[in-house]
């Protein structure tokens, strides 16, 4: 079966007038692929050793990439941006942290850090789990809370379940 379309130019005047038979219909296929399997090498750029700003306590990380990942991941790193109106302005500055030092340092704070302490359960008064954090070093996310506030939620997170035999 013949058919006609038109092709239209440049400017949009038609140019010609041509017969398209039923399988110039198809649209053809410009490229064709296959699907094959390849092995990607990328390089990464894994800590050797990082110094604490504060106290200069120096860990040398080695073994497995995990365990220098772990050591690495006992400090941490700061990173601050100065905009307009900041003493700093246009600064950025960056350093590390070890944990006793940054320990030392959360004691010093008015006002709980957001998400401190909490992992799957989040405390009922952080402040005040805060506060007793400061003077016991131990986080208890049931602190301040009265004895039927813990039966309310369902019992103390920290009584072990017994299993029934
Ligand atoms: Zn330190």
């Amino acid at each position: 079966m013949i058919n006609r379309a038109r092709l239209i130019g440049i400017g949009g005047q038609t140019t010609a007038e041509m017969p398209i038979n039923s399988s110039e219909r198809k649209a053809v296929k410009m490229r064709t692929y296959e699907e094959k399997e390849v092995v990607l090498t990328r390089m990464e750029r894994l800590p050797l050793s990082v110094t604490c700003n504060k106290c200069g306590k120096t860990a040398g990380l080695q073994g497995e990439d995990y365990e220098r990942e772990w050591g690495a991941n006992e400090f941490q790193r700061f990173s601050l941006h100065f905009g307009y109106g900041s003493r700093y302005d246009m600064e950025s500055w960056g350093f590390d942290l070890c944990e006793d030092c940054l320990t030392e340092l959360i004691r010093t704070f008015k006002h709980v850090p957001d998400g401190f302490g909490q992992d799957c359960h989040r405390a009922k008064y952080p402040q005040i789990m805060f506060e007793k954090w400061k003077e016991t070093g131990i986080v208890d996310l049931e602190a301040g809370m009265t004895p039927e506030e813990i039966a309310e939620d369902g019992g103390s997170i920290y009584v072990d379940i017994e299993e029934d035999e």
